[in-house]
C-alpha cells in the first residue's frame, strides 16, 4: 500500500520543492515507485523535473484538473526521465483553484479523494505544497498520512511552525485521522555561521529527539543550480555534498515508512 506525504510549512522559500524534487528522485533511485504532485502554481517542481516553460503552456491536464475533479488523476500523471518517478505537473491556472474550491462541499478533501484512487500504484506519493495555508495547501495536508517539514534554521524559524503543528491537528482530528507528523527536516544548514549552529541547537532542544531527522541538508550551489538544468541533484551532480545529503535523507524517509 502507497504512502501519501506531503512536503509543508507556510514560509516560502524553505526548500519545500528542493526537497519534494529531490527526495522524490532519490527513493525512486533506491527502488520505490514515486508519483511527485505539484500543488504549487508556480510549478517549481514540474520545471524542476525538466518540463520548460513552453512545454508547460501545451498540458492539457494537470493537477488543477484533479483537484477541481475534471478528470481522473491517472490522467493527469506523466512519465519523467528518471527512474520510477511520475509527475502530476502543475501551471499558473492551479492559482484559480484557490477560489474555484470555495463552491465545493468538501473543498479541503478534493485532492485526497483523487489521489485514493492511484495510491497504491506506488510506494510512495510526494507532494509539494504551496507557501500558505490557504484552501489548496490544507488539500495537501489533508491528503497525506505523513507531513516533512523543511525547516531552515533562522532567528525566526519556529514562528509559523506552531500554526503549521495547529492546523495539522485540526485536520487530524475532522477530516483525516491517522494524519501524522514524520519529522522536520533541517536545511541550507551551514555550520561556519554561529546563528545557524544556535537556532538548531535550540530547536533540537524543544522537540523530541525523533521529530526531526538526522540527516540536515547543507546549503550547496549545485542543489540550487539543478532545476535549471531540469533535473534533481543526484542526476545533476552524483557526487555532490547536496546529492549525497538526499540520498541519506530518503534513507531516513524509508525507515520511517
Ligand atoms: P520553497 O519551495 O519552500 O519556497 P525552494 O525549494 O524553492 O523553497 O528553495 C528556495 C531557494 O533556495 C531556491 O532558489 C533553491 O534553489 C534554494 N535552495 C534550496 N535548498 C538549497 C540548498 N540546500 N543549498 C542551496 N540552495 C538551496
Ligand atoms: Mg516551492
Amino acid at each position: 500500500m502507497g504512502t501519501i506525504i506531503t512536503v509543508a510549512n507556510q514560509k516560502g522559500g524553505v526548500a519545500k520543492t528542493t526537497t519534494a524534487i529531490n527526495l522524490s528522485a532519490a527513493l525512486g533511485q533506491l527502488g520505490k515507485k514515486v508519483l511527485v504532485v505539484d500543488l504549487d502554481p508556480q510549478g517549481n517542481t514540474t520545471t524542476g523535473y525538466g518540463i520548460r516553460a513552453a512545454e508547460k503552456k501545451l498540458l492539457k491536464l494537470t493537477t488543477y484538473n484533479v483537484v477541481m475533479g475534471e478528470t481522473r488523476p491517472a490522467d493527469a500523471v506523466r512519465e519523467t526521465r528518471f527512474k520510477n518517478v511520475r509527475l502530476m505537473p502543475s501551471t499558473q491556472e492551479l492559482a484559480e483553484a484557490e477560489i474555484r474550491l470555495l463552491k465545493f462541499e468538501h473543498k479541503t478533501l478534493q485532492l485526497r479523494k483523487a489521489l485514493l484512487q492511484v495510491k497504491d500504484d506506488y510506494d510512495v506519493v510526494i507532494v509539494d505544497t504551496l507557501p500558505s495555508l490557504g484552501v489548496l495547501a490544507l488539500n495537501g495536508i489533508a491528503a497525506c498520512d505523513s507531513i516533512i517539514i523543511p525547516m531552515q534554521c533562522e532567528p525566526y524559524s519556529l514562528e509559523g511552525v506552531a500554526e503549521l503543528f495547529a492546523t495539522v491537528k485540526r485536520i487530524k482530528k475532522s477530516v483525516n485521522k491517522s494524519l501524522q507528523i514524520m519529522g522536520i527536516v533541517f536545511t541550507m544548514t551551514d555550520k561556519r555561521l554561529m546563528v545557524n549552529r544556535e537556532v538548531m541547537k535550540t530547536i533540537r532542544r524543544e522537540f523530541p529527539e525523533d521529530a526531526i531527522f538526522r540527516t540536515e541538508i547543507p546549503r550547496n550551489v549545485k542543489i540550487a543550480e539543478a532545476p535549471s538544468h531540469g533535473e534533481p541533484i543526484i542526476y545533476y551532480e552524483p557526487s555532490s555534498k547536496g546529492s549525497q545529503a538526499y540520498i541519506s535523507f530518503a534513507k531516513e524517509v524509508m525507515d520511517r515508512l
